[in-house]
């Protein structure tokens, strides 16, 4: 089989983030009729930039073999120093390739990964403070967070994730850096917050406490004291990736488990965290670390050190498959992102297949290679871009 060309689609705004971010999805094609799908996502505003390295990159896949998937990550990352650019791009291609390999050998992705260690995913919902499910407006007010929180319970969700400092009470959106001091009045506003989630979803809930690495080490450690009465299941992104030794002075200095990962790309790039014992569990996403390729040994790596995987999901459809498929396969898993904004009409629309979560759980995919398609309806809404 051979790669007879590519076809990019870029959705024309940001349907996640309008203005901010892109969806991008990239289909390969072969001689013998295949197809495969793979999607991209970088932190911030770099779709753009992945977009026109994959039209490079698409001419050189011409005439490869999709199988040969290692050899193709081998010479894709050889040509980066790890970049999010470079490394989101082929994150795409070898998501894609991967979906190409099941369709042609007519099985789940997860079979060509060791098979499955279970059979339904359970999942958290994520990123409450962007509202949901009946609004799109953010959270302000505790009483918001409870509305959330309890309407997540009662629809099967056991975990709920929030950043708790992005917004103030009063509408406007918090204004925190690495150096912001958390006064008393603001680490109250914090914990009347999270005890407004634990009391919407009860004792029996999980709280994953989120920073976006928005804070200092000092203020990640004042926030997670004020809060750990309720009893926080994980504290994500305390504090920034760029320096491990902080994410350590952290991890020391609170008594919550530390998650982080998501900002990471390839292996070599979470192993001071793991060596440094400051993170319990990763969070790869794989439309930026390096594809379903890399997953798998980032996984590995984090098994070696007994952490575990909590993949980061905040995109498309073709995002979530790929998770799922390493979720069902890696003895390491903790927990399944779903993404508010992954569920919006809007966003959901793109993928042909719908995972909804039953009772806080979704299932694997059970058709060949990723068990997901680009819905015709969605075509229209989505520049193509082709390479052949
Ligand atoms: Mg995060």
């Amino acid at each position: 089989m051979k790669i007879t060309g590519t076809d990019i689609y870029i959705t024309k705004d940001g349907p996640f983030y309008p203005g901010k971010h892109q969806m991008l999805f990239i289909r390969i094609n072969t001689d013998e009729g295949f197809y495969g799908f793979g999607e991209t996502i970088v932190i911030g505003r770099g779709i753009p930039a992945v977009c026109e390295l994959l039209k490079l990159y698409s001419k050189t896949l011409i005439g490869e073999d999709p199988f040969n998937t290692e050899s193709i990550w081998q010479r894709l990352h050889g040509i980066s120093t790890g970049d999010p650019v470079t490394v989101s791009a082929y994150s795409a291609i070898d998501i894609a390739l991967w979906d190409i390999k099941g369709k042609a050998l007519n099985v789940p992705v997860y079979k060509l990964l060791g098979g499955k260690l279970r059979d339904r995913i359970e999942v958290y919902l994520s990123h409450i403070e962007f509202g949901w499910p009946d609004t799109k407006q953010h959270l302000f007010t505790a009483d918001d967070y409870y509305r959330v929180a309890k309407a997540a319970k009662e629809a099967g969700y056991k975990a709920v994730k929030a950043n708790f400092i992005r917004m103030s009470k009063d509408g406007g959106r918090s204004i925190v850096g690495p150096y912001t001091r958390y006064t008393k009045a603001m680490l109250a506003e914090v914990e009347e917050r999270v005890a407004a989630v634990r009391e919407g979803l009860g004792d029996d809930g999980e709280i994953i406490l989120e920073n976006n690495a928005a804070t200092g080490v000092d203020a990640a450690v004042a926030i997670a004291n004020a809060t750990q009465k309720h009893n926080i299941w994980f504290y994500e992104e305390p504090v920034t990736t760029d320096y491990p030794a902080d994410m350590k002075l952290v991890a020391d200095r609170v008594n919550i488990p530390i998650a982080t990962g998501e900002r990471l790309c390839a292996r070599w790039q979470f192993l001071p965290f793991l060596e440094n014992h400051s993170t319990q569990i990763v969070q790869p996403d794989l439309c930026n670390t390096g594809g379903i390729t890399e997953g798998k040994k980032i996984a590995d790596l984090a098994d070696i050190f007994h952490a575990g995987v909590a993949l980061h999901v905040c995109g498309g459809p073709f995002t979530h498959a790929a998770a799922v498929h390493l979720e069902a396969a890696i003895p390491n898993f903790v927990t399944h992102e779903h993404h508010v904004h992954y569920l919006n009409e809007e966003n959901a629309i793109y993928g042909k297949y719908k995972y909804d979560a039953v009772d806080g759980f979704v299932e694997v995919p059970k058709l060949p290679g990723l068990g997901q398609d680009l819905a015709e309806e969605a075509i229209s809404l989505m520049d193509k871009i082709s390479i052949n």
